[in-house]
């Protein structure tokens, strides 16, 4: 039985927005698993010295767009997931396999390509990541039986990425998705390709989807009052991102701490798209984000691993006992002011990733793509 036991924490950032934080200096894990946090098993066969570290969830980007395995079309990149791995994240949803050359419009494509991209990141993790992908585009010819077709191929999510013409087939889409349990998610705000139309608040108001994709914009948001009408008007999940609009990011994350709502909020970064490939994008936003607000970097932390996890029913992004380790050791980059990862965030600077396990596997050792940390955790 594979066994791991990390020592000597600096601090736990738990993911968990109710308690985001943990004084506990050890995690005991098994065959992949949290078996015991503060852990009294004295033996393990690999230990890990974190050398004052702090601990995270792995990161879990809520918003990107893979296609197959670790290339996209869109930016003709090779192995983008494996560079976010060095970036801190663990799991990625899909918004939609749609940079496919030549993407299919109509149902029976549409099916076959979700149905195809699950079907392969299920069996093939690019870099180790864990690619929550087959999110089924909806277009207006689809009926109630391809939804229950995709339910049947085992789709968990649905993405309205274009403007459907038929705004209450939209609508009746959503709901014989969340029938059985599909979670929806809808592009908000100004057309991101050419050839599509914008997305407006009403449109939210009327097909009222579970998650408001880029709320931020993807790049373009909504005008100000579409924004002010889903943040007061909705219980809707609201997406911050790295390829969006960073005024309206802080304003909204400013403004649902003040409603008490932040585990409305979710984190990602709608990557490879246009905006590029960004391998650090979600330590980017956490900066953003703890930087320019007076919110908790822990609770900053909540928003890109357990939140995203709670609003997509997945069993990761939080350190508890029982949840897969999926996991970061953190800690302040040198040439930094701060003393640990927490304080670089709530600085506005990047957290260094030191190590990353997926499974209680060790599968990054020093990123290479952040900044050094003061202090590395060492395995024995
Ligand atoms: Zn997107």
């Amino acid at each position: 039985m594979a066994s791991t036991r990390i020592d000597n924490l600096g601090s736990i950032v738990t993911g968990d927005l109710e308690s985001p934080v943990s004084s506990a200096e050890s995690v005991y894990i098994e065959d992949g698993r949290i078996v015991e946090i503060e852990s009294t098993t004295t033996t393990a066969e690999t230990v890990i010295d974190a050398n004052g570290l702090t601990l995270t969830p792995g990161f879990v980007d809520a918003h990107t767009h893979p296609l197959l395995g670790g290339f996209t079309p869109r930016q003709n990149a090779l192995g983008w997931c494996e560079n976010y791995l060095h970036g801190g994240v663990t799991s990625m949803v899909s918004a939609g396999e749609c940079h496919v050359p030549g993407r299919p419009t109509d149902a029976a494509g549409l099916k076959a390509l979700a149905v195809l991209a699950k079907g392969s990141y299920d069996r093939h993790r690019p870099g180790g990541v864990k690619v929550n992908a087959g999110t089924l585009l909806l277009s207006d010819d689809m009926t109630e039986a391809d939804i229950e077709d995709a339910h049947l191929a085992s789709i968990e999510r649905m993405k309205i990425l274009f403007a459907l013409e038929d705004v209450d087939r939209a609508r009746r889409l959503v709901q014989w998705g969340r029938d059985r349990g599909l979670v929806s998610m809808m592009h908000c705000g100004g057309s991101s390709l050419p050839g599509t139309k914008n997305i407006t608040a009403a449109m939210f108001e009327q097909i009222e989807p579970d998650i408001a994709a880029h709320f931020n914009g993807g790049p373009t948001p909504l005008p100000d009052d579409g924004i002010d009408q889903l943040v007061e008007e909705t219980e809707m999940v609201l997406e911050l991102i790295i390829g969006g609009n960073q005024a309206v990011a802080v304003d909204v994350l400013r403004r649902t701490r003040d409603r008490g709502e932040l585990s409305r909020l979710q984190i990602g970064t709608d990557t490879p798209t246009g905006t590029g490939v960004i391998p650090c994008g979600m330590l980017l936003e956490m900066s953003i984000l703890a930087g320019l607000t007076t919110v908790s970097a822990p609770e900053i932390v909540a928003l890109a691993t357990g939140n995203v996890a709670r609003h997509h029913r997945l069993d990761t992004g939080l350190v508890e006992t029982g949840r897969p380790a999926d996991l970061c050791l953190l800690g302040a980059p040198m040439g930094s002011q701060a003393s640990d990862a927490m304080g670089a965030l709530e600085h506005g600077e990047y957290a260094a990733v030191d190590k990353v396990l997926v499974d209680g596997e060790v599968l990054v050792d020093r990123s290479r793509n952040t900044p050094p940390a003061k202090r590395s955790a060492v395995v024995h």
